[in-house]
């Protein structure tokens, strides 16, 4: 398959989750490949962003279920105070970082890909240019270049970061220190991770948010149990509607408090460290993309649902973009597959990508997910279609084993065409959401519907069942 006239058949840009998938598979298939990266391979995921949150999240989590001495008292277990080291939990995710980061070296090396350190551009059409940390500058040539270059964190204007007082989740994942008071700024998945993480370990919570809610990107019902456990329950204070205008650094560090509306000045606080979590923006500067025709949109690289490279719906020849820089649901797995599905179709197949079956999860204790349509948009749709949108909810205080766990507190909401039973999403909360949502995404990707679903049999006592639930009620439902 390997092409002659070029020093490889596929150079990958950015190896993060995205770029490794591509590389890995690309290799796979007997393409001569390359990946470029300028920072640390393993990219956001792997060095700073699900790996290290995850390992943090799963050791604080172990705190906050051993300090819960009400809770563990139901069951009869007593136990004294809880005992931890910072230092040893921050280890923990450190060392997780580096087995996965090495591990996922060793694979692409031993897959046959070319790994090669620095910064990485197109250099016009099948070329591409790498600089690398001696400024050595190389131009290689190749029949197809996918650009997985990521993302990284948004700071609004106003607000000033030292990283030790006012930093990201760049530098929040790696536990240097436990403030004793934290604003955290923007309550999306990663500021309710991070809250989560720190009230485990002692330390008190100002949430601050620009819209109206807190957790305004979370289906509705979902917010309103998960608001109550999550942070009303929990040292944390919240504000909404206002905007940190001005953050400055220092002991205290100084955070200006702006309303959303009226634009004034409403509140001042001091405390010992703010978590900035306002979204991330696409790495996509200084890749010369102009020499290839390539118009960035908010700064996001414009693709089809095949990856390729577009431009006002002109597809841009041998480019193909996966992963965050192309902003479709910026998740680890949601770039993997972009990355296998770019190079699938680079060897000549035909595949499309299906968003609506991708599930998300917010790994709180408990965890919240979802996947497909918001009810909002599944209203909306409802109405363009001409079918009747029907919603199942199935709860965890019906099941045994969340009512064996203690943890009955959770809700599936089901969303589902009433005319032909065809699952359109799913918005959990509750212990295991994020493991639970797996088999509806499962339904989606492959089209099935509630009245074939609510014939599959789950095994009890689990927390499947919550799920098994949700089908019959909507398969009853069925027109
Ligand atoms: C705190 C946090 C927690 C998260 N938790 C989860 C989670 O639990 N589950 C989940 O699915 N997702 C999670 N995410 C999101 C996930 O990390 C990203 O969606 C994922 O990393 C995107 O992969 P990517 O390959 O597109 O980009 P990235 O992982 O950002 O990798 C891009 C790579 O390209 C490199 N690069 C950039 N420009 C160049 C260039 N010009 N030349 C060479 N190299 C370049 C960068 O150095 C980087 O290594 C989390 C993110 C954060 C911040």
């Amino acid at each position: 398959m390997t092409d002659p006239n070029f020093d490889f058949d596929l150079i990958v840009i950015g190896a993060g989750y995205g770029g490794f998938d591509a590389a890995k598979h690309a290799a796979g298939k007997g393409l001569k490949v390359a990946i470029i990266e300028s920072g640390d391979m393993g990219g956001t995921c792997v060095n700073k962003g699900c790996v290290p949150s995850k390992a943090l999240l799963a050791a604080s989590g172990k705190v906050r279920e051993i300090a819960n001495y009400e809770h563990l008292a139901k069951f009869g277990i007593h136990t004294s105070p809880v005992r931890f080291e910072r230092s040893k939990i921050a280890e923990h995710a450190n060392n997780l970082v580096s087995n996965v980061r090495e591990n996922l070296t060793k694979t692409l090396k031993r897959s046959g890909v070319e790994i090669i350190l620095g910064f990485g551009r197109l250099e016009g059409n099948q070329k591409v240019g790498v600089i690398d940390k001696n400024g050595i500058d190389r131009i290689f040539t190749c029949k197809n270049t996918v650009l997985a270059t990521g993302s990284s964190p948004f700071v609004p204007p106003g607000i000033t970061l030292d990283n030790r007082t006012v930093f990201t989740s760049d530098e929040a994942v790696k536990l240097e220190w436990l403030p004793r008071w934290i604003a955290i700024i923007g309550s999306g998945y990663i500021g309710l991770e991070f809250a989560d993480v720190y009230t485990a370990l002692g330390c008190e919570v100002t949430m601050i948010e620009a819209l109206e809610n807190i957790m305004p990107t979370f289906d509705p019902d979902i917010t309103k149990i998960a608001k109550k456990n999550l942070i009303q329950s929990r040292d944390i204070d919240t504000k909404s509607n206002v905007f940190a205008t001005k953050i400055t650094p220092g002991c205290p560090v100084k955070i200006e408090l702006t309303d959303a509306r009226t634009k004034e000045i409403v509140d001042k606080l001091e405390v010992d460290g703010v978590l900035v979590a306002t979204g991330r923006i696409p790495n996509s500067k200084n890749l010369n993309l102009d020499s290839v025709g390539i118009e960035t949109v908010k700064g996001y690289i414009p693709i089809d649902d095949q990856m390729r490279v577009i431009n006002d719906e002109k597809i841009i020849p041998n480019v193909w973009a996966v992963g965050d820089v192309t902003g479709k649901l910026m998740l680890a797995h949601t770039a993997a597959a972009q990355g296998t599905i770019a190079v699938d179709n680079i060897c000549g197949q035909n595949i499309e990508i299906n968003y609506r079956s991708i599930p998300a999860a917010t790994f709180t204790h408990p965890e919240i997910s979802s996947v497909g349509l918001s009810e909002a948009d599944a209203k909306e749709i409802a109405i363009k279609e001409s079918f009747t949108l029907g919603v199942a909810k199935s709860y965890f205080k019906a099941n045994s084993k969340a009512l064996a766990e203690l943890e009955s507190d959770g809700i599936l909401k089901l969303l589902f065409n009433k005319d032909n039973g065809k699952v359109l999403g799913a918005h959990i909360y509750g212990m295991h959401a994020a493991d639970l949502i797996q088999e509806i995404a499962n339904a989606i990707s492959r089209n099935q519907d509630v009245i074939q679903l609510a014939t599959e049999v789950h095994t009890h006592p689990t927390l499947s069942e919550v799920v098994e639930v949700a089908y019959k009620q909507a398969a009853s439902q069925v027109k």
